[in-house]
Formats: C-alpha cells, sequence, structure tokens
C-alpha cells in the first residue's frame, strides 16, 4: 500500500520507515504526540524532584 509522505507528498509505502525521497521519518503522530507529553511529564517530575532536593538541601546550610 502507497501512502503520501507528510513532507513532500511523494509515493512511499506503508512498509518504508522513512520517506526515500525525503527521508522524513513516518513515525506515527500519535507515537509523537505520545513522547512529546513524556518528556513534558519527565521534565515537570524531575524539576520538582530537584527543586524539593534543593530545599531539602537548604535547610542544612
Ligand atoms: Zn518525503
Amino acid at each position: 500500500m502507497l501512502i503520501s509522505c507528510k513532507e513532500c507528498n511523494a509515493q512511499i509505502s506503508t512498509k518504508a520507515k522513512t520517506c526515500p525521497s525525503c527521508g522524513a521519518d513516518r513515525t506515527p503522530i500519535e507515537w509523537k504526540v505520545f513522547v512529546a507529553g513524556m518528556d513534558i511529564f519527565l521534565g515537570l517530575f524531575f524539576g520538582v524532584l530537584f527543586l524539593m532536593a534543593l530545599f531539602y538541601f537548604m535547610r542544612f546550610l
């Protein structure tokens, strides 16, 4: 089955992991949204963790 590339509209196989014409990857948009969401979640998680650790150690200063 052929689909059109989101980047360059070339006809590419659904089996192709990347577009042979422009090299864009065909990662499903849902997966990209999920990864972006996880990035933000992990960023916030470790940000809060870091701040908590910072406040915890500041009590000893
Ligand atoms: Zn392309």
